[in-house]
């Protein structure tokens, strides 16, 4: 009889009331001190492993940062040296902060190691190495293939291997992530991760290597040849790997860590179909160990304590802690806990997603023909000016809304304060001349949360946090039935904003892509339902804004690329219904010009894809992508018009109106003026007045000047 057993990695960090937050940010303000900062992340530290004991047989240690693992790595291996945690933090945050970008196709973000001016000379450094058993590194190919500025990528992970092996030495056993194997990697690759850890394995160390978020290509390869003692392997998002491993078989002298419950989704694993699975894989190997799919840190720490959700959907979900459970289920073949989930069922949105036509997905007129109607309805001048809808979430913006949370004031109050937010939003941009106004978002806390309390469907949590990036959390919601949107969700606002002016002000929604990325999707309809369900719930409200005289929608997409698979040969298929949803979404009267704005990712790569979204007009991000971005616009047949930020948001810095006339020329020099809109790079609900305000009148004489010229 093979004696299986269970191990878990990527806990979330976080900590059960958020401390990992708490504290360092206490830090941060000077409040509390250095050795208190250590002793918190400390008892976080211990919390984490005393759930896993209590859970699973094997664990890894050293998975808390005090921001990021990527920057750990890059300091245990010498390319940044801290003295201090100051120092540590100075390169997480502020003017100096190394660049951020998304961790795979999820929503953590992490900070890129840059090597451009590295002298090549790695060392290990021994202040940040482990001193606990089985501890959790990010491997060498990993850390090299998302770090930037490396000329000769051979030449450096060859030398840096070389620190791993030593590092590892000193370990009984330890745990390395490697999740880029799953990418579209060229042969030489496959060929130099050989290398690598024929290198890295050069040691008495035992080295199990983790693979997840899709499959493996080179199975056969990374089961037979890589020296290491065991293999991590994710059978619910990696599609292929369970086929493969039947058909390439698996190494008799490797243990195969079968990730067999999901990292990154809330749904109960299917506990029949897993022990299913085990049966098959542990024809193959004896040395069989029953894991999670991907680290745990895409969910929240645990569903004991969320009160609000209906019983029926609470029996069918599973954050961190539960999956912990449910590997040991696994492991004892127990699958009573189990029954298939079926979401609340609408008979009027099935019929409705049923019954759409291709027709649905595309607007009576083109882009060209749609101009000409909504310049006469507009009559906007020429590089009008706008900004991307939020404004400063001030004290009395929050106040407001804690104080109706916990039942100090009612709604008529709450709503009075939000039209006085909206009065004083207005007024401002009236005064100092913007071209088409927003109402400033005061009453949402979250672009998609909003939503998702207001969509049936779709459930809130209260307590389900996870970090984004380093002490940033969000509460992702759960899309557990058919979504429908039973009364207007933003018309209030909007329309009490129209009525203060007689310049446009932008209905403000959030897309369907993006709502889905940042929540929970259910899994028991394809996913390009749930999508046009939510698209159709957009529609209504975009008909609506039609009615009370608002003539232009924005709706926002800055995830638009977040789902996006990781190898290519899968991009067609999530392109296709991402695109059709927002075209969906979009499908109403020509004369209403729909705006979409885009930020926080790469988007250079696919403005083939993001020019089939059928727009009038898009605000993106442009002040980390730098020019490539215009460059790229350049390259394709784009008809539409664009707002390139001339103002990065990220930062409290006030650009004066010469950097902005910069700006604008040398994009003017590529987008013809017709089509191009002034604004800045997001929306500006971290930034206070005082420098809005100033940034803003910038921004209109910068216009004023290039107009001029
Ligand atoms: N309309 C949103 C805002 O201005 C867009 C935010 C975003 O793109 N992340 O806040
Ligand atoms: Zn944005």
């Amino acid at each position: 009889m093979v004696n299986i057993k269970t191990y878990a990695y990527g806990f979330p960090r976080i900590g059960k009331n958020r401390e990992y937050k708490k504290i360092t940010e206490k830090f941060w303000a000077g409040k509390i001190t250095k050795e208190d900062l250590g002793k918190g992340l400390h008892e976080i530290e211990k919390s984490m492993k005393n759930t896993y004991a209590e859970n699973v047989d094997g664990y890894p240690t050293n998975e808390m940062t005090m921001y990021d693992k990527m920057l750990d790595t890059a300091i245990m291996v010498g390319l940044y040296n801290p003295n201090t945690d100051d120092d540590y933090f100075k390169l997480c945050r502020g003017e100096n902060a190394l660049e951020m970008t998304k961790w795979f196709n999820t929503n953590y973000h992490y900070l890129v190691p840059d090597f451009s001016k590295f002298n090549g000379d790695f060392k290990y450094n021994i202040n940040y190495l482990p001193t606990t058993e089985n501890p959790h590194f990010i491997g060498p190919f990993t850390f090299l293939k998302l770090s930037k500025g490396i000329d000769n990528f051979e030449d450096y992970a060859l030398s840096l291997v070389k620190v791993y092996r030593d590092m590892l030495s000193g370990y009984d056993t330890v745990h390395i992530d490697e999740p880029a194997f799953v990418m579209d990697l060229k042969p030489v690759e496959v060929f130099l991760i050989k290398k690598i850890y024929d290198i890295v394995c050069d040691n008495n160390t035992t080295i199990n290597l983790f693979t997840y978020y899709e499959d493996v290509d080179w199975l056969r390869n990374l089961v037979y040849d890589l020296p290491v003692n065991g293999v991590g392997l994710d059978f619910v998002n990696g599609k292929n790997n369970f086929r493969n491993v039947i058909s390439v078989g698996f190494s008799k002298d490797k243990t195969l860590f079968a990730g067999l419950v999901d990292g990154r989704n809330v749904w109960r694993t299917n506990t029949r179909d897993a022990v299913n699975k085990l049966n098959k894989l542990s024809k193959f190997t004896d040395k069989i160990v029953v894991t999670n799919a991907g680290p745990l840190y895409h969910l929240p720490i645990t569903l004991k304590g969320e009160t609000h959700l209906s019983h029926f959907l609470y029996q069918h979900l599973s954050f961190a802690t539960e999956k912990l459970e449910e590997l040991n289920d696994i492991k004892n073949k127990d699958h009573s806990k189990f029954s298939v989930y079926v979401g609340d069922w609408n008979n009027k949105v099935k019929d409705r997603v049923g019954n759409l036509k291709d027709d649905d997905f595309v607007k009576s007129l083109d882009v060209t023909e749609r101009r000409k109607l909504q310049d006469k309805i507009l009559n906007l001048p020429e590089l009008p000016t706008t900004t991307i809808g939020s404004f400063p979430q001030t004290k009395d913006v929050r106040l407001n809304r804690l104080d109706y949370k916990k039942g100090r004031i009612d709604t008529l109050e709450y709503n009075e304060n939000i039209r006085k937010f909206i009065r004083e939003a207005l007024y401002i941009q009236e005064k100092i001349g913007m071209d088409v106004l927003v109402h400033g978002e005061s009453e949402r806390s979250d672009m998609v949360e909003y939503f998702c309390q207001r969509l049936d469907g779709i459930s809130s949590l209260d307590n389900g946090w996870i970090i984004s990036y380093g002490t940033r959390v969000y509460r992702p919601s759960i899309i557990h039935g058919d979504v429908s949107r039973s009364k207007p969700m933003t018309i209030n606002e909007i329309a009490y904003a129209q009525s203060l002016t007689d310049k446009p002000v932008k209905g403000m929604l959030t897309g369907a892509v993006t709502i889905m990325a940042w929540d929970y999707v259910r899994k028991d309809i394809p996913i390009d339902q749930v999508a046009y369900q939510i698209a159709l719930s957009l529609q209504d409200e975009i008909r609506e804004y039609g009615k009370v005289g608002i003539k232009m929608v924005q709706v926002d997409e800055p995830a638009f690329r977040e789902m996006m698979p990781i190898k290519k040969r899968y991009h067609n298929e999530y392109f296709d219904w991402a695109i059709k949803s927002f075209n969906l979404t979009t499908n109403t009267n020509p004369r209403t010009q729909i705006h979409s704005h885009m930020c926080y990712s790469e988007f250079n790569e696919i403005v083939e894809q993001i020019n089939k979204l059928d727009f009038d007009v898009i605000s993106i991000e442009c002040s980390r992508s730098g020019g490539e971005i215009i460059e790229a616009f350049e390259k394709i047949d784009f008809k539409r018009q664009i707002g390139l930020g001339v103002w990065d948001i990220h930062s409290p810095a006030i650009p004066s109106k010469d950097d902005m006339v910069k700006i604008l020329k040398r994009a003017l020099k590529v987008i013809p003026r017709s089509q191009f809109w002034i604004n800045p790079d997001c929306g500006l609900k971290t930034r206070g007045w005082k420098e809005t305000k100033e940034s803003m009148k910038n921004m209109v004489e910068a216009r004023l000047e290039v107009l001029n010229n």
